[in-house]
């Protein structure tokens, strides 16, 4: 049995799936860059009560708990998104059981475009 775009629910328009793509791509650099600015914030935060000699306001466990939060978090958003499926055969768009590429420009399993609209091969560069 063939596996075509009507199996996997988008009915030839990839586009809905194309936005849940970027959604994750969001999710991935969101917390990989407010994780940063956030515990850079925290860090100052710690540093700043240590230098007038006190003790922290915040205790430092703290930081080592929001480190790890935030460690898991990104894992499970970079997991969510290299499982992305591909609209087309419902397969994922880039990984087999063996192979892994983040940055395939075509599904590895049927060759769809990334970014394709739809099946038609016109915008195939
Ligand atoms: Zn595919």
């Amino acid at each position: 049995m063939q596996v075509t775009s009507q199996t996997t629910g988008y009915g030839g328009d990839y586009t809905s799936a194309w936005d849940a793509y970027r959604r994750r791509r969001r999710w991935v650099f969101g917390i990989g860059l407010g994780g940063w600015a956030g515990l850079g914030v925290f860090a100052m935060l710690l540093h700043a009560g240590n230098f007038q000699g006190k003790r922290p306001s915040i205790p430092e466990f703290c930081f080592s708990t929001l480190i790890l939060i935030w460690f898991v978090t990104s894992a499970i958003a970079g997991i969510r998104l290299s499982f992305f499926k591909c609209p087309r055969c419902g397969r994922q768009f880039f990984a087999t059981w063996w192979y892994h590429n983040g940055f395939a420009r075509r599904c590895v399993h049927c060759g769809l475009r990334k970014w394709a609209k739809n099946d038609s091969p016109e915008e195939d560069t």
